[in-house]
C-alpha cells in the first residue's frame, strides 16, 4: 500500500545546525546569584563556550543574563541536566542556522518562563558569518 501523498515544505536538516546557545536569564541580586552558581556548575560538567556576564541589556535579550555555546553533541546531556537545575531561571535554548531572527523566534525553546524577544527586525535573517561554537572554554571534571 501506498502511504499518502503529502505535500509541503521540505524538512529542515540536523545539519543546518552549526551549534546551539542557551541563553540564562535573571533578574536581581538573588537571581544571579543563582545564575553564577548555576554557571559554575554547568562549566564542571560540560564542554562549553561561556559568554560574559551582562548585567545590562544587550542584544534581543530581556533581561541580564550570560550565553551559553554548546554543540550538538552536548545537547543530548546539557539541556536535560538544566531542565532539572535552573532553578526557576528563564533559559532560551536557540540554534544556529545561520538565520537569526528565525532562530530566535521561531526555532527556539524555552525552559521556565518565556520572555520577549525585544527588537528583532533587526536580527539577521540569513547571514554568512561563522557560527560554529568558537573557543570551547571549559575543563569539565565533575559527572553531570
Ligand atoms: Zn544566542
Amino acid at each position: 500500500m501506498q502511504p499518502p501523498a503529502i505535500s509541503g515544505p521540505e524538512p529542515v536538516m540536523l545539519d543546518t545546525i552549526a551549534s546551539f546557545h542557551a541563553h540564562v536569564y535573571f533578574d536581581g541580586s538573588a537571581e544571579r546569584e543563582i545564575a553564577l552558581q548555576l554557571r559554575a556548575a554547568m562549566s564542571a560538567r560540560f564542554r562549553l563556550a561561556l559568554g560574559r556576564i551582562h548585567d545590562r541589556l544587550v542584544g534581543p535579550h530581556a533581561k541580564p543574563m550570560y550565553q551559553v555555546g554548546f554543540d550538538a553533541a552536548t545537547f543530548a546531556g546539557f539541556v536535560p541536566w538544566l531542565m532539572l537545575n535552573r532553578r526557576g531561571l528563564s533559559i532560551l535554548i536557540h540554534p544556529n542556522t545561520g538565520a537569526e531572527r528565525d532562530d530566535h523566534l521561531e526555532k527556539a525553546m524555552w525552559l521556565g518562563d518565556r520572555l520577549p524577544i525585544l527588537h528583532a527586525e533587526t536580527l539577521a535573517e540569513k547571514s554568512d558569518a561563522p557560527i560554529g561554537v568558537n573557543s570551547i572554554n571549559t575543563d569539565p571534571h565533575l559527572t553531570a
